[in-house]
């Protein structure tokens, strides 16, 4: 039986060095050569992947993201029915959004891009001193990336609350869920952080209305996906200084277009959908630990939800 990665050619060979090294056994196949479809028993992917193609596999019992997201692949046309789906839950991924997280909420909080231009103008001013204790953060999801950014910025001295889907307690971190929970934490969020997976439930939540929310001057951080945001709505409230600055590290379409205004804005600091990046020898044992779990009968670490949609 084989396992089959599916992703950029670039890092197609890392992973299958990275699973190799775990558990030398395997038999990997790099798509597209994937060989008989039946010996097909695991399929390892990015977002490359055409999904139909997934229901050649006859013998498939378990597909792996590659990421923390599975948008990618619950996408019409959806998993095979049947076959359960794993994300990975990787402590140096969860470090590098932590990394991304706080990198940017600094960058904000500390005036940078003020000070920044004032160098450029060769300009000695003094901005007012930035109050760590009273610049609240909002957290819009408080699952394994969430809830390590909000740990982290809590050491720092920052009051955060956080919003999840059900009630959530994580000490310290004021918790919010539902509908009437979205409206109180984004009207209380001077930062807000966008950390949720894209469901039907998610797709385009950071829109006009829920940006009128927020506290005038908010700084707005995405690092989720790009379809939590009506981007010509996040522009607009860049233009109007309801929001003072956007992070933005996901986009809908991926790679953003040349001529998107997001590139120029100068309130906008981007980065290609680089905010945490999986580093294959780091997320290896669990995809092994999975697929030795998939042979023996037993569901998968971080099984994903289907009918939730993360
Ligand atoms: P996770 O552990 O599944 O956490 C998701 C959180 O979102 C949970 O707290 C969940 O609530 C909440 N949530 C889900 N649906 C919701 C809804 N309808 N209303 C309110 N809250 C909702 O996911 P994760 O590992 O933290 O990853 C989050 C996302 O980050 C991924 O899905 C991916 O899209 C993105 N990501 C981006 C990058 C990048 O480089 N840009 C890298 C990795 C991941 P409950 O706690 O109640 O379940």
């Amino acid at each position: 039986m084989a396992v089959l990665l599916s992703t950029k050619a670039s890092t197609m060979e890392d992973w299958r060095d990275a699973l190799l090294e775990v558990d030398p056994s395997l038999e990997i196949r790099l798509f597209p050569e994937a060989g008989d479809p039946s010996d097909i028993e695991a399929a390892v992917c990015w977002t490359a992947h055409d999904l139909g193609e997934l229901r050649r596999y006859p013998n498939l019992r378990l597909l792996v993201s590659m990421g923390a997201g599975v948008d990618h692949l619950l996408r019409p046309p959806g998993p095979p029915p049947g076959v359960p789906v794993a994300r990975l839950v990787d402590e140096r991924l969860t470090q590098g959004m932590t990394e991304w997280v706080l990198l940017n909420v600094l960058r904000f909080h500390r005036q940078d891009p003020e000070y920044r231009a004032q160098q450029s103008a060769r300009l000695w001013h003094e901005l007012p001193a930035p109050d760590t204790a009273r610049r609240r953060i909002g957290i819009l999801g408080l699952g394994a990336l969430g809830g390590d950014a909000a740990r982290a910025l809590l050491a720092l001295g920052f009051p955060v609350m956080g919003w999840s889907r059900r009630p959530k307690s994580l000490p310290g971190v004021e918790s919010f869920h539902g509908d009437d929970g979205l409206a109180a934490i984004l009207g209380r969020s001077d930062i807000l952080v966008c950390l949720l997976p894209l469901t039907p439930e998610t797709r385009g939540l950071l829109d006009a209305a829920r940006l009128a929310l927020l506290p005038a001057g908010a700084y707005l951080l995405n690092s989720a996906r790009g379809g939590h945001m009506v981007a010509a709505d996040v522009l607009a409230a860049l233009d109007s200084g309801r929001l003072a600055g956007a992070a933005l590290d996901v986009f809908e379409p991926e790679p953003l277009p040349p001529e998107h205004p997001f590139w120029t804005h100068p309130k906008v600091v981007l980065t290609p959908h680089a905010a945490s990046i999986t580093i294959p020898r780091s997320a290896a044992p669990q995809v092994v630990e999975n697929i030795h779990r998939a042979r023996a009968g037993l569901a998968p670490l971080n099984l994903v939800d289907l009918a939730a949609g993360y």
